[in-house]
């Protein structure tokens, strides 16, 4: 075999001495940020998924930091959120959106791509477009708090983000072209967040129940899928834009669909997640006649009870 082919390019190096991955990207890094900058991430499973099971190991911790150009990232990410700090504190706590921005973010390093955020609307674009591919993305998300089965401790990326896999890339780039065509819909005239369609049965999305969206797409649904009781009156109405996006990834209404829906509007983004919701998700059509829409996606779930579900097996916030 020739020693000169691209292939033959290492896509993983030995951690030297002291120094630590990126939590960001994976490359090894020295310099004057080594030490200022680590994060303690915490082990608490190992995946098998060949042997589809995931063993639960005694915790150990493994100390990530960061690289110069991810540190400039999340100088960006401060500073979009504390430029548009009004909105941003309706999304969470500045530590809470500032760590979704940054993993926003890392799409650019998987892409190659620009992602602007020069007014609320690129943020809130951007969050819910690319947070879960940005997210799924990061160094650190191979090891905490699931070591994946083809993560190893004491080895860095040869080049940022070389674990990332085809799949990933392309979740990130598809999820980078629906950024795109949100705003060209919005340039083009800009679309102001309303209520379905005024000849809808339903007032909200018929998955999260949300009230306003930019964007509206029809649906008829059993109650079945929607995870309400069999009925034999398929249910009509319409869905919101995150769930136009999430239903023409996974292609069809149901479980996965919804829970995905749902993650993505908690923010979390763990690849194992979606079974970790073990609860039946309703989508809002299935319930009563007369429940009222939502400010906010989901809403008419107990989303305490799930978040504090998905913190112990995940360590979610
Ligand atoms: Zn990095
Ligand atoms: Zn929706």
């Amino acid at each position: 075999m020739s020693t000169t082919s691209p292939a033959a390019v290492p896509v993983a190096v030995q951690l030297k001495g002291s120094l630590l991955p990126c939590g960001i990207c994976g490359v090894s890094v020295s310099g004057p940020h080594l030490q200022r900058d680590v994060t303690e991430l915490t082990i608490s499973a190992v995946d098998h998924p060949r042997l589809g099971v995931r063993e639960l190991t005694p915790q150990r911790s493994l100390a990530v930091t960061r690289c110069a150009p991810r540190r400039r990232r999340l100088e960006r990410a401060r500073a979009a959120v504390d430029a548009f700090g009004a909105f941003a504190s309706r999304l969470g706590s500045r530590s809470f959106v500032v760590d979704r921005l940054e993993a926003v973010l890392a799409v650019e390093g998987v892409t190659g791509t620009a992602v602007g955020l020069s007014s609320p609307r690129d943020l809130s674009a951007a969050l819910e477009r690319l947070n879960v591919a940005g997210a799924a993305a990061l160094w650190s998300t191979r090891f905490a708090p699931v070591q994946a089965s083809d993560a190893r401790v004491g080895v860095a990326n040869a080049v940022p983000f070389a674990h990332v896999g085809d799949d990933l890339r392309q979740a990130a780039r598809d999820g980078l072209a629906a950024l795109l065509r949100s705003r060209l819909l919005r340039t083009g005239s800009v679309t102001i967040p309303a209520g379905p369609p005024a000849d809808s049965a339903r007032r909200g999305c018929l998955l999260c129940g949300i009230e306003r969206s930019d964007v509206w797409e029809a649906l008829t649904a059993s109650t079945r899928s929607l995870g309400g009781r069999p009925s034999a009156e398929p249910i009509e109405g319409d869905i919101c834009s995150v769930g136009s996006d999430v239903l023409a990834d996974v292609g069809f209404v149901g479980q996965k669909a919804m829970k995905r829906a749902l993650l993505s509007a908690l923010g979390v983004a763990h690849s194992f997640a979606t079974d970790a919701v073990e609860k039946t998700i309703r989508g809002w059509g299935s319930m009563p006649d007369g429940t009222p829409a939502n400010r906010s996606p989901w809403a008419h779930l107990d989303l305490e009870a799930i978040r504090r579900d998905l913190r112990e097996i995940a360590g979610v916030r």
